[in-house]
Order: structure tokens, then sequence, then C-alpha cells
């Protein structure tokens, strides 16, 4: 290990909030069932009432695992065997939902678009279009895999009059951008501890609708994950009767994270990675740095997704980088060799880190002004 710390750059995970580390060392070991915990976790359902924007009857809650227990965990209880899903694909985290939904027992049509292009409203339409009653439609908010910002409001407003259930995976903007779980008319929203929230990873923020609860409780057969049953779920959150044993020091931790977030305030959190993307972007693209995504509505603010120069040895560059203390994350299937994807979320999208991350890339090229240039961009002094 360097003297200096290890900048983690990566979209997920992310560097610990120093409230979140505070809490992860401070705490004293305690059971699952003590009251303490029951009353940290009563906090926690409510702070997540407000990250998701959940009408009343929303079931917040924690999942022991991370983002992709999330995921699976939406599929594995408001599927049942040959339910019509429909999933919206545009990269890497659509792909693994059409393969969990599959296993669920879903039978799976797709709305899809080319990586780097967000999903088409138009598209959600038309295929909902059919005579066949579809039980859920799901998409990635923000895909990691690509940078893409997919328009959510505009697809659950032609989700909604179909009856289906909507699925929202928001694990690349939860925390760092207001959620208006109530307005879309979502039904099921997850995240992972260790993205916009920068707790340590191994918890599933997620919230359930009174409707997806209820047709939960109407199944004709049962959950087949055992482990992250919504029933079994409320059995511990709100009758606070044994389940599983949940990770405590986990719950301190996204605890004093998740109340940082909400006391920064979520339009400023995202009005700070904003910033210091468009200013990473200014500093790099005179190196010949494209961003991925054409259009810039569909940009996430929280993956820079940027094209290589040509010419440049993704693998070689980022051992160099890593040599140096600094972790970025190259491409992801189809993407990968092509794109770097810096993540600005949570404890990640901080200036001095950004500023740590040129100056060694500067060092790695041989280059000179790039870290000026997003200072001057940024328009703090240089
Ligand atoms: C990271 C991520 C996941 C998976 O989360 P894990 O915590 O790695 O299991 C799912 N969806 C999106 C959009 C992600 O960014």
């Amino acid at each position: 290990m360097s003297a200096r710390p290890h900048v983690l750059l990566t979209p997920g995970p992310t560097p610990l909030h120093p409230a979140a580390q505070a809490a992860l060392a401070g705490e004293e070991a305690l059971g699952h069932m003590d009251p303490a915990v029951f009353a940290v976790n009563r906090e926690i359902q409510a702070d997540l009432r407000t990250l998701y924007g959940a009408p009343v009857g929303t079931l917040t809650a924690l999942l022991a695992g991370t983002g992709s227990l999330g995921m699976e965990a939406g599929f594995a209880n408001l599927l049942e065997p040959g339910d019509p899903v429909l999933i919206g694909v545009n990269g890497s985290f659509g792909a693994r939902m059409v393969e969990m939904a599959t296993r669920a027992g879903g039978r799976v049509r797709t709305v899809t678009a080319p990586p780097g292009e967000a999903l088409s409203p138009q598209a959600f339409a038309d295929a909902l279009a059919g005579e066949e009653e579809v039980r859920l439609v799901a998409l990635v908010h923000g895909e990691t895999s690509t940078g893409v910002l997919n328009p959510l409001a505009e697809i659950a407003q032609v989700v909604a009059p179909s009856g289906a259930l909507l699925s929202v995976d928001a694990v690349a903007t939860a925390g760092m951008q207001p959620f208006d779980m109530a307005g879309l008319g979502a039904d099921y929203v997850y995240t992972g501890s260790q993205k916009g929230l920068s707790a340590p990873p191994g918890v599933a923020p997620v919230a359930v609708s009174g409707r997806a609860l209820a047709r939960h409780a109407a199944r004709r057969t049962p959950t087949p994950l055992w482990y992250a049953d919504f029933a079994g779920l409320r059995d511990y959150w709100e009758a606070h009767s044994y389940h599983h044993t949940v990770p405590v020091q986990l719950h301190f931790a996204l605890h004093a994270a998740l109340r940082a977030a909400l006391a920064e305030g979520l339009p400023q959190r995202q009005a700070r990675a904003a910033a210091i993307g468009e200013a990473v972007l200014a500093a790099l693209t005179p190196l010949g740095f494209t961003p991925f995504v054409p259009t810039p509505a569909h940009r996430l603010p929280t993956v820079l997704a940027l094209r290589l120069p040509p010419g440049l040895d993704d693998a070689a560059t980022r051992a160099a980088l890593r040599e140096r203390g600094v972790s970025v994350a190259g491409g992801m299937g189809p993407t990968a060799g092509v794109i770097w994807r810096l993540g600005l979320m949570g404890e990640g999208a901080r200036p001095a880190l950004y500023e740590r991350f040129l100056s060694e890339l500067e060092g790695v090229l041989g280059v000179r002004g790039v870290t000026q240039r997003f200072q001057e961009a940024l328009g703090v002094g240089a």
C-alpha cells in the first residue's frame, strides 16, 4: 500500500462516506433482534421513503446482499411461472434482468436499444399494445455499463395505463438525484449500498409498493427465493420477528451514509456530479476522449462514459494508473477496450479525487495541462 490513499473512481464500489466509515468502526456489536437495531431500522425505512419519494403504503427495507439481489428479488417475488414480462435492454444490466426474469419463470420479451443509446418510450408503447397482458415491466434507470440515462418518466407514463407492475433498477441513480416513486407509479425500486450512497457493499435498499405487496400476497405459487421473500422481509422489518440474521454493522453504516446524503440534498448531489463530469470532459477532450453517449440528454450524470482516443492502450494505461493508486473502470461486454467509465457516484464525485486522477494521467501519458483545464472548468483556483 502506498502512503497516499487509493482513489477509487469506479462506478461502484465508491469511496466510503466518512460517516459510514465511522459507523463501521465505532458501533458495538448488537444482535439483529436488539431494540436499538430496530430503532435504527425504522430510521432507515423513513429515510428510504424520502430517498425514493415513496407513497404511503410502500414497504422500504434492506435486503442482505448487493444490488443484484435487489434485482433478483423483484423478479422472484413479482413473477410466477409463465407470466409475460417486458424488459428494456440497452446494456449489461438490462441483459442481467433478462437472465434473472427467465430463471424466475417469466416469459420474457424485450425492448432494446444499441449500447450508448436510450430506450424509447414509443417502443414500450408498441410492445404493450399487443393483446397479451404484461404482468411486469422492468428497466434500468441508469445503465452503468454504457453511461446511459433512460427516459424513465416518459416510459412510466406509457406503462401506467397497461396495468403492469413497474420495476426500476435505480442502482446508478438513487441517492444522486431526486426520485419520484409516487409520481412514476413505480412498484419496485432498488439500489446497492456501495453506489450513490457510498456505504460498504452488502445491503440493497428496496421499496415495494402497496400494489406490488398485494400482487405478491395473491401468488398462486410460493416465492422461489425464500431468503428475499417479501413476506419474510415484512416479518422482520414490520412485525420485528426473526427471519434471518441481518448484517447489523452494514445497517449502521448505511444509516449514516443515507442520513448524510439526505442532509446534503439530492438536487445538490446531482449538481455536484454534473459539474465534475462536465469539467472532466472539458479536461480530457483535447486528448481525444469523446463522449460515448451521443445525445447529451441521455448521458448518465453518475457515470461518465468516454470513448478512448485512437491508439490509447486501455489495459496498459489503466494498469499504470492503478500502480499510481487510481482505479477507473473500462467497458463491459461490447464496450470492453473501447470506453472508460468514470464513476461520479457519492464520494467519488469530489474535485480532489479527480484532480489526483488527472494529474496521474498526465504522468502516465506524458502530457500536461489536463488538471489545470479541469480546475478552470470547475472554477476552482489552480
Ligand atoms: C452495480 C449495478 C448493479 C449490480 O449491483 P451489484 O451491487 O454489483 O450486485 C445492477 N444494476 C446497475 C445499474 C448497477 O450499476
